[in-house]
């Protein structure tokens, strides 16, 4: 058995599985074939404002999830991730089928991480305290953390558990409600959840899942006067009219994780073996469909030559194929769109005069598999060293010094990662600390704990995710001033 049978294709509100209003539903696709796997119930606004008004009743003041203890909301996040972990081998197989992903990496990688963050937000649960302010006069000063009201969150096609998980996780931590948007190519992981959001036992209404399209459920969601909060993961293009929808309406708080085009520098005096396996790790991880890839590759030029030469050696052998076969290191790209409008890019690292050293055009002929491909001779007006590509496409660019490359590093729009390859320390601090990013890894790359913020620099997004800062994305703070009648001490 490979493929999982589907268990829930419709919406998720109220607890309850339900029909959109529309009626209408839409196919989501398996990438390995082309085939249709199933159709699903398709969300339009008016299923959004279904959700919006259960919600609603969920957020009143001296509703059961209002009233609920703070660890009482704890145990049913931990509930929900042992659900999440029970189920991991049904998940993870959902999740391949619908997204291409490898099988191993659905295994290891995307179900552990939802686990992983539910359960690190289930223990902040009553641990989200408020200060008292010595502020002047006779005057008792604290404050308190109180959730934001009802969460709109649209999710991306490239980690549908993951994100998911990054965002209710704090959400529900601080006593939010939510609405969910999964991606239109990645519905069906989201759609399951929802039975086990039920089985464990949260209210009606806390946690709902509008599958749809992005330009009428996700744009609902955005505009919503109803919706206190959105927060989003995608590309920079959908970020701005996220931004802009919040601003017509009711200026709802917007976090965004958006795109990047982030730089990973070598320089000469690092082991190349170790950077050459992490650069290779950063691109091509998830078929290059990581908003953090290390998609551009800048070598200094005493290493170059050599650096290039085992990069090209092991995009070549890089198993590509089946993403239920366990020796599969990529599967295929998430859907014809991306796939064609990568094989656009290449077209255009070719034309525009970057030696293709492997790959270049697509695997097979059934399917969205693409060949590992790396350019070198890559220039920094390239619009393969410009543009986000989202593809397993590698560019090697040669530098000369430090202060050069850091400053062509920073000559982009997007701030999201960057990472430095060095044995010498000093080297590594100063780098690192002249980088415009939200996160500069040293000596390794993708590295990303629950525990510690994630977010962009410039256009690569606004707020951030994880960490403690999720708490105070997904709360408002409420000064309280009590007249007394004088100070004691
Ligand atoms: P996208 O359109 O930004 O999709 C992300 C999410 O936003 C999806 O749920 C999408 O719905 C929704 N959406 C689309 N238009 C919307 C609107 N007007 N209002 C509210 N929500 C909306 O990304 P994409 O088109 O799938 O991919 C295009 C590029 O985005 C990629 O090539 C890549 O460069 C970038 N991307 C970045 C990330 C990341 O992790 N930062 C993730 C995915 C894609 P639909 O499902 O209907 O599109
Ligand atoms: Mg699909």
């Amino acid at each position: 058995m490979t493929a999982p049978e589907v268990k829930f294709t419709q919406l998720f509100i109220n607890n309850e599985y339900v029909n959109s209003v529309s009626g209408k539903t839409f196919p989501t696709i398996n990438p390995t074939n082309g085939e249709k796997i199933c159709d699903v119930q398709e969300g339009d606004k008016a299923d959004v404002d279904k959700a919006v008004v259960v919600a609603r009743e969920v957020m009143k003041v001296g509703s059961p999830w209002r009233r609920m203890d703070a660890s009482k909301r704890g145990k049913l996040i931990y509930k929900l991730a042992d659900l999440i972990e029970r189920d991991t081998e049904y998940l993870a197989r959902l999740e391949t089928l619908d997204n291409g992903k490898p099988l191993s990496a659905s295994r290891v990688g995307d179900v552990p991480a939802i686990i992983r963050v539910l359960r690190y937000y289930a223990g902040w649960c009553d641990k989200i305290t408020g200060k008292t302010i010595p502020v002047d006069g006779d005057v008792f000063c604290y404050t308190r953390r109180e959730p934001v009201g009802v969460c709109g969150a649209i999710i991306p096609w490239n980690f549908p558990l993951g994100m998911l998980g990054w965002k209710i996780a704090p959400a529900l931590c601080c006593g939010n409600a939510i609405i969910v948007k999964p991606a239109e190519q990645t519905p069906l992981t989201a759609i399951y959840i929802g039975s086990l959001v039920k089985e464990a036992g949260f209210p009606p209404g806390v946690v709902n899942i509008i599958p749809g399209y992005g330009p009428t459920a996700g744009a609902a969601i955005s505009e919503h006067m109803d919706i206190d909060k959105v927060a989003f993961t995608g590309s920079t293009e959908v970020g701005k009219l996220i931004q802009q929808a919040a601003g017509k309406s009711n200026l709802k708080r917007v976090t965004l994780e958006l795109g990047g085009k982030s730089p990973l520098i070598v320089l000469a005096d690092s082991d190349v073996d170790v950077a050459v396996n992490w650069a290779h790790e950063a691109l091509f991880f998830n078929m290059g469909q990581v908003c953090t890839a290390g998609s551009r590759t800048f070598v200094q030029e005493e290493m170059y030559d050599e650096f290039v030469k085992k990069a090209t050696e092991l995009a070549k052998n890089r198993k590509v194929g089946d993403p239920f076969d366990d020796s599969s290191q990529s599967g295929p790209q998430v859907d014809k769109e991306q796939f064609e409008k990568i094989l656009e890019m290449i077209e255009s690292g070719k034309k525009e005069g970057a030696k293709l050293e492997c790959g270049g055009g697509r695997k097979g002929d059934k399917g969205y598999f693409i060949q590992p491909t790396v350019f070198s001779g890559v220039t920094d007006e390239m619009r393969i060293a410009r543009e986000e590509i989202f593809g397993p496409v590698q560019q090697i660019i040669k530098f000369k010094d430090m202060d050069e490359v850091v400053d062509r590093a920073n000559r982009t729009l997007y701030g999201l990662a960057a990472a430095v390859f060095t044995n010498d320390v000093n080297k590594a601090i100063m780098v690192s600390n002249r980088l415009q990013a939200g996160t500069v890894w040293v000596n390794q790359y993708h590295a990303l704990d629950v525990a510690s913020p994630f977010g962009g620099y410039k256009m690569s997004g606004t707020g951030r995710e994880l960490g403690e800062e999720s708490i105070h994305e997904y709360s408002e703070i409420k000064t309280v001033l009590v007249k007394i009648p004088e100070k004691t001490c």
